[in-house]
């Protein structure tokens, strides 16, 4: 038998373990899936946004993976802690497979980043997905707010921030983050990017839903659209990706329609481009105020260049979604300059050799790009190296069942019927609200609904 750690429940664990598990050239593969939470999915159920059921779906073929025979889960387990280090969990397995993703968001390093109403977007899609490590926000006496980013990590909470509450009641999404995004006097949401509508991260589906949202009207000045040489020459825009040419014309749409179609709208989207954050403006009391930006030009590389021009943006709360960014891991290699532990199709390099016994796949091994998908044949890299492997993993005799030596140190593994227990409690959770299942999202919730719950603090 093959004993593996997948370390990380979300897309690209999972897919790691389906590829381990349903190949027929090694026979006897066993793995345990870990996770640091109770609850499986990583950013499927944290990160993908409530509104977008059918990505969320998703789900549905994680858990027939997580549900095979020859896969357990294991939640509520943390690696990298004093309680289990990299180097004992390779003691416990054969081999370890890093799928931690990248926790970590980036800053932008301009003056008054730190002033209250100030926050990473990775915070906010954290607290309205319930994440229990998430602080609340409080959205009182914000009414207008910027976005500064242009991927679609920007739009999602664009959009979320821009919906009404009859279109929230109806998702997973925590009670009590419902209620301040519900009862939010929020009446202007500006995503900023700093470089040209052709160079938008998002996608059209992302980008076109804005659009959909009731009483939401979405403005598009056409003067900034035609900064960038794309928009006003036909035969460039020809030689652009399609999704940069879908982009532009659903913002010429917009421009055209001068927001009209919305009538008199509750809320109003704008989105500006060529505008690169130069700092964040505060008040008396130490809150954000707004933003100062820079006018930029294309420097017709691609890039951008400040101009000397600058433009106040009003904003009570400032969301910065500029990308994610991995977090070292105690015990293992890390390269700060990509955020990613150092691999050759997948095998952890020290030293620049491969690790015996170690693997990566996902966000923390090719950085956080690329949609859920994306994962599949990464991690399927990253099986078929660990495969290749087997025969020389497999000659080191193991201490015994891993949940026994997890247990001894102290851990209290969620196994998998504690983790539908969690998804009972939520059913019911919702049902006495009135809404479909809704979220619990803190830890003594969690551990309570898995019946595991947490020691009484001392
Ligand atoms: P992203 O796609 O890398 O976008 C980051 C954005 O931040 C870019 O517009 C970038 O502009 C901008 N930026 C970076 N540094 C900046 C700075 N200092 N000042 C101003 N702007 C700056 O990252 P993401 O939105 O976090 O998304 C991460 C991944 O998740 C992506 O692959 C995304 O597609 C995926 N995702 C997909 C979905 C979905 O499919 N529905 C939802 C969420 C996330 P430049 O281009 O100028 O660098």
């Amino acid at each position: 038998m093959l004993r593996v750690a997948v370390v990380g429940s979300g897309p690209s664990g999972v897919y790691a373990a389906q590829t381990l598990v349903r190949q027929r050239e090694v026979p006897g593969v066993r793995v345990d899936v870990l996770d640091r939470l109770p609850a499986p999915y990583g950013l499927v159920r944290y990160g993908v946004a409530p509104d977008h059921e059918k990505i969320k779906s998703l789900t549905g073929s994680l858990r027939a993976v997580l549900e095979d025979e020859r896969i357990r889960f294991l939640g509520n387990v943390e690696v990298g802690g004093p309680s289990l280090t990299t180097d004992r969990l390779l003691e416990l397995y054969h081999a370890v497979v890093y799928c931690v993703g990248a926790a970590r968001d980036r800053l932008l390093g301009i003056p008054g980043e730190e002033l209250a109403g100030v926050h990473s977007a990775t915070a906010f899609v954290a607290w309205y997905s319930g994440h229990p490590d998430a602080a609340a926000f409080d959205l009182r006496g914000v009414r207008s707010a910027v976005v500064v980013g242009a991927g679609n990590v920007a739009v999602d909470v664009t959009r979320i921030l821009a919906r009404g509450a009859p279109e929230l009641t109806g998702t997973d999404m925590p009670h009590p983050a419902l209620g301040v995004l519900a009862g939010s006097g929020l009446r202007t949401v500006s995503m900023v990017a700093r470089r040209g509508p052709s160079q938008g991260r998002f996608t059209t589906k992302e980008l076109r839903e804005l659009g959909t949202l009731p009483g939401v009207a979405v403005r598009v000045d056409p003067a900034e659209l035609t900064l960038d040489p794309t928009y006003r020459d036909p035969g460039a825009a020809a030689a652009l990706p399609a999704v940069a040419r879908r982009n532009l014309e659903v913002l010429r749409g917009w421009a055209e329609a001068d927001g009209e179609a919305a009538g008199k709208p509750d809320r109003t989207i704008a989105l500006r481009f060529q505008l690169r954050p130069a700092m964040v403006l505060g008040g008396t009391d130490g809150r954000v105020v707004g933003m100062r930006f820079e006018r930029t030009a294309q420097d017709g590389a691609g890039g951008v260049t400040g101009t000397g021009v600058y433009e106040d943006v009003p904003a009570e709360l400032v969301l910065r979604s500029v990308g994610y960014q991995g977090v070292p891991l105690p015990g293992l290699p890390f390269d700060a300059a990509r955020g990613t532990i150092p691999h050759a199709a997948g095998r952890v390099l020290r030293a620049g050799r491969a690790s015996v016994g170690e693997y990566v796949a996902g966000w923390i091994k090719r950085g956080p790009t690329g949609v859920i998908g994306t994962n599949r044949p990464c991690a399927k890299e990253t099986a078929s190296s660990l495969l290749q492997d087997a025969g020389a993993l497999a000659r080191r005799d193991l201490p015994g069942d891993p949940l026994d030596a997890l247990r001894a140190a102290g851990l209290r593994p969620v196994e998998w019927p504690g983790w539908l227990a969690i998804e009972v409690a939520e059913a019911d959770l919702g049902r006495s609200l009135g809404r479909r299942s809704v979220k619990i999202p803190d830890w003594s919730g969690l551990l309570h609904a898995a019946g595991s719950p947490a020691p009484p603090t001392p």
